[in-house]
């Protein structure tokens, strides 16, 4: 690991010591071997005059919720130095009670709650103070004989804290063990299965001190020889079951979580080692990993079903085993699974989660092996994890997120997603927190971008192979399917029947239904295994209303009503349903050009204008519309409806 401080950035940001603060810390969240995902945190000591212009030392410290990486001013926390020094000395606080103190002795009320080792930072007298949770220090910790080697490492350098809970007891135990110690001497402390504290006046020195302890470890490592060398390999992972072991994970989680495969060179070699059972069943690779990753992983047998069952089994055993009768049990649903020989899947509620999951259980992997060559991967007991994962301020952290979206965790697919009603659907079923996989002829569909739970695939819905390559990537991406939205379609030019040729007619048939019928079929294996699946069909008017010179249009449209019912009738019994709309004269849409439409109008012997709000409600029906509709179909509101065709065409008295 190398130093990032750079002079010339830094320069700028001379004699502003919390903006010096931010950049260091950004440096650390950098280093995904230091922190991940809200791991570590950082400080900064400095006086200020208060409202009666009153000299008054503040600690900056990172507010809870922020992430060093991506920190700012406003992520830290300005908490009062007399009161947090005052607490240190207190024989006992709850954690509760330490928090709400902390609250109070802010200078500003409306500054994030600060981090729940605030008050070590402050015992540690020097203005900077970095603490990080290094990967490379807490493998070596996690091992039979870690203690001894990390005193190898650093003998007389480092404070040495064997392990306690973080909060109020750490900050008691550091003070204990520093009260009558010459700080000068140290160039750190290291918490045992927890991380590393460096600190210093300078910010550069604080953060490079930093850097240079997490390298001794590092270079112990290599030399120790407990590296690992990524091969590359591949595998063809068994989507069908990777379908069946994402509902069983949602069922036992009790939401829909989505499920994203990790099939790497690294993680395809580690689900194939001969002990993978054993070493992930020992715990994480620091306590606080335990809110997102569990305990332990599961390993998928040839049952997906079953290993759920057993993992959720053994996981209510944990909590009866260590609960005090008061707590309320979480969910006994796994957060990463092994897939042997195809590599790990990460579970979570939604993108973010389950990136985070599976950003942690990518170190974890390396941190296991690591420590395996190294004497053998030891995380913490049963009972200081439990703790750990049922520690009410890191059970916050996981609250934070609002009302759940109705399509939270669930997996789409729409076609023909790159303009009109394809588009409507897609964006407004990521909006209630689907996500979506969005598929479109036209490469504009790219643009869809996954930030927004969307990921465009080009794909010509009447290209077989196409088609299954991209239902195989969106199962792949996501763990597998809920909601279909069969939409892609082409309105054929005005002809009457004499004068329609052949490969107008094939061409409305291809699209507008065989595709439609291919993807069924495609879809229907990973559908079986959805959460409440649904399919909506986007017909047409011209199937209860066909209007003259649109044969091929109206033929193929009424065809694929029919094979919607057909599905409905035969999809029913596997909890699938299948429902139509039929829009009509939405003119935001692809199939709309303005040639199209004049001779529409033209057909009926009005303007264009009139035209377009020729219904019973006289009004313009767009896109959104009828995504509303779709979307509201696909949900559970509808969960009783199916085979049911739903006009959205502002009325119609020909269907009416
Ligand atoms: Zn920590």
């Amino acid at each position: 690991m190398k130093s990032l401080w750079n002079a010339a950035e830094a320069a700028k940001l001379k004699g502003d010591l919390l903006r010096l603060r931010v950049y260091t810390s950004q440096l650390l969240g950098r280093e995904a071997d230091l922190v991940l995902h809200g791991g570590g945190n950082t400080s900064v000591k400095i006086s200020e005059r208060n409202l009666f212009g009153e000299e008054e030392e503040l600690l900056y410290v990172k507010g809870s919720g922020w992430d060093l990486a991506t920190i700012q001013r406003e992520g830290f926390a300005p908490v009062r130095m007399k009161v947090l020094l005052q607490m240190a000395r207190l024989n006992q606080l709850s954690d509760g009670d330490m928090v709400k103190h902390q609250r109070a002795a802010m200078a500003d009320p409306y500054a994030p709650t600060p981090s729940v080792e605030a008050i070590l930072h402050a015992i540690i007298p020097f203005r900077f103070v970095d603490h990080t949770h290094a990967d490379a220090v807490v493998t070596i910790s996690n091992t039979p004989d870690g203690d001894r080697m990390i005193e190898e490492i650093y003998g007389d350098e480092v404070l040495l804290v064997p392990y306690v809970m973080p909060g109020f007891i750490l900050s008691r135990k550091v003070f204990e063990l520093t009260e009558k110690l010459d700080w000068k001497k140290l160039k750190g402390i290291i918490l045992l299965h927890h991380g590393v504290f460096t600190f210093h006046h300078e910010a550069k020195e604080s953060y490079e001190q930093m850097i240079a302890l997490v390298n001794k470890a590092e270079q112990y490592l290599r030399k120790k020889g407990a590296t690992i060398v990524i091969r590359k390999l591949r595998s063809q992972p068994d989507l069908l079951k990777l379908s069946r072991l994402r509902k069983a994970v949602s069922m036992n989680m009790g939401n829909a979580a989505l499920a994203v495969l990790n099939d790497s060179g690294a993680a395809i070699s580690f689900s194939a080692l001969e002990n993978v059972s054993s070493i992930t069943s020992r715990g994480p690779i620091t306590p606080d990993h335990i809110i997102r990753t569990k305990r332990t992983a599961m390993v998928v047998g040839d049952d997906p079903e079953k290993s759920v069952t057993r993992f959720a089994t053994d996981y209510e055993k944990y909590f009866s085993r260590h609960t005090n009768g008061i707590l309320t049990m979480l969910d006994p649903a796994p957060r990463w699974a092994v897939l042997k020989g195809q590599g790990v899947v990460a579970f979570g509620k939604n993108l973010t989660d389950v990136k985070i999951v599976a950003d942690i259980t990518g170190h974890t992997m390396k941190a296991i092996q690591q420590a395996e060559k190294l004497g053998g991967w030891q995380a913490l007991s049963q009972k200081n994890l439990f703790e750990m994962e049922y520690w009410e301020l890191e059970q916050a952290k996981l609250k934070k997120s609002s009302s759940p979206k109705i399509f939270q965790g669930k997996v789409a697919l729409v076609t023909g997603a790159a303009s009109g009603i394809g588009k409507a659907c897609a964006l407004a079923l990521a909006k209630e927190g689907a996500v979506v996989a969005a598929l479109d002829i036209n490469p504009e569909v790219k643009k869809m971008s996954e930030e927004s739970g969307m990921v465009g695939i080009v794909c010509d819905v009447t290209q077989e192979k196409m088609l299954t390559k991209a239902v195989e990537q969106t199962i792949r991406q996501f763990g597998g399917l809920d909601l279909l939205v069969s939409n892609a379609g082409i309105f054929s030019p005005s002809a009457a029947i004499g004068e329609l040729d052949d490969k107008t007619w094939e061409k409305s048939l291809s699209l507008n239904l065989n595709s439609h019928r291919q993807l069924i079929k495609v879809c229907l294996p990973y559908l079986e295994y959805g959460i409440n699946p649904s399919i909506v069909i986007i017909g047409s008017k011209n199937v209860p209303a066909p209007g003259p010179g649109a044969a091929a249009y109206s033929v193929a449209k009424a065809g694929l009503t029919q094979l919607a019912r057909v599905a409905a009738l035969e999809l029913g019994k596997k909890g699938i349903r299948v429902n139509v709309v039929h829009p009509n004269a939405v003119f935001d849409t692809g199939v709309w050009t303005d040639q199209v439409l004049r001779n529409r109008a033209a057909q009926y012997g009005i303007t264009v204008e009139e035209y377009k709000s020729n219904n019973v409600l006289q009004t313009e029906v767009t896109s959104k519309d009828v995504a509303v509709v779709v979307v509201q179909l696909l949900s559970d509101r509808f969960s009783k409806t199916t085979g049911a065709q739903i006009p959205v065409d502002g009325g119609n008295d020909r269907v009416i």
